[in-house]
């Protein structure tokens, strides 16, 4: 994870003019890999969505937003299981990826694991983890995925 630390070891995340971090998907990934799930919360109409997109979703401002964190847990909406994925992902297929719906209310895709695919549920309860290793091919981002809950 050196490319995403600062010479003094912190996580670098990126700032604005007045040291916020700013609302993006890289500081989104650079919030994971301190095991932290993070929303916005759109200031115009208080939406919080996740991962964080310059403009609301919900309303299309472009305001300033601020940094939710999240509990990590939500129940399973829906899912789809990938035979045939990218080269990357190849070595893991077959694999699940679904959308959990947060107890905060943001909807958030991911791979799902821990679970054997005959297993999985529509409305079970999941929790978010956190990858310990980088992926060898861009975007290197520390990547999280759905576990049941344990
Ligand atoms: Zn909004």
């Amino acid at each position: 994870m050196v490319a995403l630390l600062t010479s003094q070891g912190k996580i670098a995340y990126i700032r604005d003019e007045k040291g916020r971090i700013l609302p993006t998907v890289e500081n989104f990934y650079r919030f994971c890999s301190e095991g932290r799930l993070m929303a916005v919360k759109c200031s115009q109409c208080n939406s919080l969505i996740c991962p964080p997109r310059s403009i609301c979703p919900i309303c299309c401002a472009a305001k300033e937003s601020e940094w939710v964190e999240m509990k990590g847990k939500g129940k399973l909406l829906t899912y789809t299981v990938i035979h045939f994925p990218p080269s990357q992902f190849q070595a893991l297929a077959p694999y699940a990826v679904g959308i959990l719906q947060l107890e905060e209310g943001p909807r958030l895709p991911g791979m799902i694991k821990n679970v054997k695919l005959e297993d999985l549920r529509i409305g079970m309860d999941l929790t978010v983890e956190y990858e310990t290793t980088l992926p060898k091919e861009w975007p290197k981002w520390p990547r999280y995925f759905f576990k049941p809950a344990s």
